[in-house]
């Protein structure tokens, strides 16, 4: 998938905000590129799981409405363990299993890692992200 420049550094940006908790957001776009990051709240405000808060949802599924935007992508932070899907978010995948999973892990807080995966039926796999614009 292609990410700007700009919303890979959104992402880690809004990470960092929010550590020690978990931050997360949604991404608009077409097929295949992001165009918009849509921040959104942690509901938990958890350093351990994340879920986009039910108010944030529903605007955001209206912005994306109104920007003729498909949902491509869900990221959300990992402050205390590797940009890997924990089994929790591979269980929270399962009612959405169309965008891409974007985490961003601050274990080491001076080089964050940010990788990509898509999710379905419980399997994991790894999805090479193309920055530029
Ligand atoms: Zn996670």
């Amino acid at each position: 998938m292609r990410i700007p420049t700009h919303i890979l550094d959104e992402i880690v940006a809004h990470s960092r905000e929010e550590a020690p908790n978990e931050c997360c957001g949604l991404l608009g776009g077409r097929e295949g590129a992001a165009t918009t990051l849509y921040r959104a709240r942690n509901e938990f405000e958890s350093p351990l799981r994340y879920n986009v808060h039910p108010q944030d949802l529903l605007r955001i599924t209206n912005e994306l409405d109104e920007a003729g935007e498909e949902l491509v992508g869900i990221y959300h932070s990992h402050t205390r363990s590797e940009a890997y899907p924990s089994q929790t978010d591979v269980n929270l995948a399962e009612n959405w299993p169309d965008p891409l999973y974007l985490i961003c892990s601050l274990v080491d807080a001076d080089t964050p890692v940010l990788r990509a995966f898509a999710i379905s039926d419980g399997a994991v796999s790894e999805v090479i992200l193309e920055s530029g614009d």
